[in-house]
């Protein structure tokens, strides 16, 4: 497919996943941003391009705007064309109810995963202006938006629950340009995020609850992510998919 592919937090998970994938079904020119695995990303690169696709590997904390500005200004310089976001990057913390949602720790997972969001999703929107061959954005919400999380983590459930809104707005605003904007809420995924927010454990305990009895896998995810970007889903947008096993 002509044109790049930005993918957040591409290092691990479900945005590694989405690049490997993304690389097989066709996608030329690949964007690996990481956080702070570099060597995450340089695999999920090389594998990239072990498929004849270009991958550009970039840092940026996205919860750092001046950050994320830098890294936009760079990717201008590869004359995009056509833009797919996948606006992935993301984290949860740990396994907590009301009263130990302190602010230092609230705004730090808001930083991340909306305000962050809502930067990428805004550089994208400049670069695709400038370049004038629109494209498409997937944010990746979570289950969590409307099951809420009780006693596990209903901060990260809420900044969820921004992206969704976020995602219809944002779609509103971009379909007279032909920029179609969806969001897909995972549910229980196989990836090392529950490890990194503290609960290693977490899919062994609830993993089997969802209908069809066991967690997804992050390429279950890239394919439904990989759809709405594509001309098959032409006709698709301020969607939110949920690909949860029917949790
Ligand atoms: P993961 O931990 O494997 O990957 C998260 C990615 O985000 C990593 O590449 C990480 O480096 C990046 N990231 C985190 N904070 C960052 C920051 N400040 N700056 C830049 N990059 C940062 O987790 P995953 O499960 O693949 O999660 C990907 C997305 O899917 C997240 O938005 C997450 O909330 C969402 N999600 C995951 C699940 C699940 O069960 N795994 C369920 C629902 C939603």
């Amino acid at each position: 497919m002509s044109g790049l592919l930005i993918i957040t937090g591409a290092s691990a998970g479900i945005g590694s996943a989405t690049a490997r994938m993304a690389a097989f079904s066709g996608w030329s020119r690949i964007v690996v941003h990481y956080g702070q695995d570099k060597d995450g990303a340089e695999q999920t690169a090389s594998v990239v391009e072990s498929m004849g696709a270009q991958a550009y590997v970039f840092q940026a904390d996205v919860s750092k705007p001046k950050a994320v500005g830098r890294m936009f200004d760079k990717l201008a310089e590869l004359k995009p064309g056509r833009i797919g976001l996948v606006n992935n990057a993301g984290m949860v913390m740990s396994n907590a109810s009301i009263m130990d949602l302190t602010p230092e720790r609230v705004e730090k997972l808001f930083q991340v995963n909306v305000m962050g969001a809502i930067e990428v999703a805004r550089r994208t929107v400049g670069l695709m202006r400038s370049w004038g061959k629109g494209g498409a954005i997937v944010n990746v919400s979570s289950a969590a938006a409307r099951l809420g999380s009780a006693n596990m983590y209903i901060d990260y459930a809420a900044s969820k629950g921004a992206i969704d809104t976020f995602t219809l707005g944002l779609a509103d605003e971009l379909a007279p340009e032909g920029i179609r904007v969806n969001a897909i809420r995972p549910g229980l995924i196989e990836t090392g995020i529950h490890a990194k927010g503290g609960d290693p454990d977490r899919l062994e305990r609830i993993g089997r609850t969802p209908p069809l009895g066991r967690p997804g896998t992050a390429d279950e995810i890239a394919e439904s992510i990989l759809w709405l970007l594509s001309e098959r889903a032409s006709y698709v947008t301020r969607s939110i998919l949920d690909v949860t096993g029917g949790r």
